[in-house]
């Protein structure tokens, strides 16, 4: 695989970081996940866009501009003749060559990589059979709106979702639903109501998910930007998530009670082929 580091198309082994970056020692770095079909750049504006926002939260001046980075998510896409999957972005406070909890004073170049990873997203069996998750304790710091790569708790919770014989964990905050491990997370009312959380500070605006809302109001559902609970969702008719990573994937079962009748639902389905449409006639060559 040819990866990207710091001006560099290189091939993966050869990426090499100092042991002293930012990044590793503090997870002091943001990153962006943007889905790749057919060659071709999946809501790339958002993302960047996503991508300004954190970096500006915690006060990272960057040396590139969106269209330096679209050519770089380009040349990663063409170099390693990616036709479906991811492209992962990081950008970390680079190295001052010690281990200092104060951000630098002086300028330090920050380190930006990038690399592809190969992932069937439209033909995605667990699309097909519903995802089942538990529900965990939402442990995460509270500015899970800045995309940084402290994903400590996430990778923990996803691992005991694994080690139960589910797919992902939903997080509780006050009794009410954040979202999932990496990705928002939806109900489909007995009345038909799609609910998601409104953004806030609790929770990370997807860009799939902004994209997905637009898809909703196009197919005439109903949108209540509101957190639901463990017990709505057990009244719920569907339930799913969206990332970029899995577009929007329906969730059959929750802590071992069946969503609805325990079956992918129709409004998940719709918004899944919908968002896929949309997303590729708009899509970035
Ligand atoms: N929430 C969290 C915590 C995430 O990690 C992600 C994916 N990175 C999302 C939501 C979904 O965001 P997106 O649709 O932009 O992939």
């Amino acid at each position: 695989r040819t990866v990207y580091l710091n001006g560099d198309y290189i091939e993966e082994s050869e990426a090499k970081v100092s042991i002293f970056d930012r990044g590793f020692l503090f997870a002091d770095a943001i990153y962006e996940v943007t889905a790749v079909v057919d060659g071709k750049l999946i809501d790339f504006p958002g993302h960047m866009e996503r991508l300004t926002r954190s970096l500006g939260e915690i006060n990272l001046e960057v040396p590139f501009d969106q269209a330096s980075l679209l050519e770089i998510h380009r040349q990663v896409v063409a170099r390693n003749n990616l036709r479906e999957g991811l492209i992962y972005l990081q950008i970390s406070r680079g190295s001052t060559g010690d281990r200092d909890f104060n951000f630098p004073l002086e300028p330090v170049a920050p380190t930006l990589v990038l690399f592809t990873q190969e992932k069937a997203l439209i033909e995605n069996p667990v699309a097909e059979r519903g995802q089942k998750v538990i529900l965990v304790e939402d442990w995460r710091w509270l500015r899970r709106d800045i995309k940084t790569v402290q994903l400590l708790y996430p990778a923990m919770a996803k691992s005991l979702a694994r080690d139960k014989g589910a797919d992902d964990a939903w997080m509780v905050e006050n009794g009410q639903i954040t979202e999932g491990c990496s990705n928002n997370a939806y109900i489909v009312t007995a009345d038909g109501t799609l609910v998601t959380r409104a953004l806030s500070n609790s929770i990370l605006a997807g860009i799939t998910r902004q994209t997905v809302l637009q898809c909703a109001a196009e197919l005439q559902v109903k949108v209540e930007e509101r957190a639901f609970s463990a017990e709505e969702i057990r009244q719920a008719r569907e339930a799913f998530s969206t990332s970029a990573s899995g577009f929007v994937n329906p969730v059959v079962q929750v802590d071992g009670f069946a969503v609805g009748d325990g079956k992918p639902g129709p409004v998940a389905r719709r918004l899944r082929e919908i968002y896929i449409k949309n997303s590729l006639a708009t899509a970035i060559d």
